[in-house]
């Protein structure tokens, strides 16, 4: 079994993989944001779209997120700070010209209904 591809160096099938598929919930902002990562490099944008705040999903389409998670080779995630709410990253990739890129973000999130839904995020230069 691999350890999961958040970077915890927990196992995938005790971190980020229940989380996906359901039979767990992230119980913490920074938990969401770690499976939603895992979720791009597997390819599960269900999962992206459904831990998206509802209000925001009109932002987003299926076709741009399936785009994103495909042509990228998610390497690795860095988490900086961690609030309650917010979770600061720095996710690895390699694009599609084989060049390591670093997506740096300042997300925000929402606790509602019992559940963890990503808001949006401030986008940073490397
Ligand atoms: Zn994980």
């Amino acid at each position: 079994m691999q350890s999961c591809l958040c970077g915890s160096g927990i196992l995938f099938n005790q971190c980020c993989q229940p989380i996906i598929g359901g039979t767990q919930r992230a119980m913490t902002a920074e938990a969401l944001m770690r499976s939603r990562y895992a979720a791009y490099a597997i390819h599960n944008v269900d999962y992206l779209i459904a831990t998206t705040h509802p209000s925001e999903r009109v932002n987003y389409s299926k076709e741009e997120i399936t785009f994103w998670a495909t042509n990228n080779q998610w390497q690795r995630l860095e988490i900086i700070a961690v609030t309650s709410t917010t979770v600061s990253f720095k996710a690895y990739y390699l694009d599609s010209n084989n060049q390591l890129q670093v997506h740096h973000e300042h997300s925000r999130f929402v606790f509602e209904n019992g559940k963890w839904f990503y808001v949006d995020g401030d986008y940073f230069g490397n």
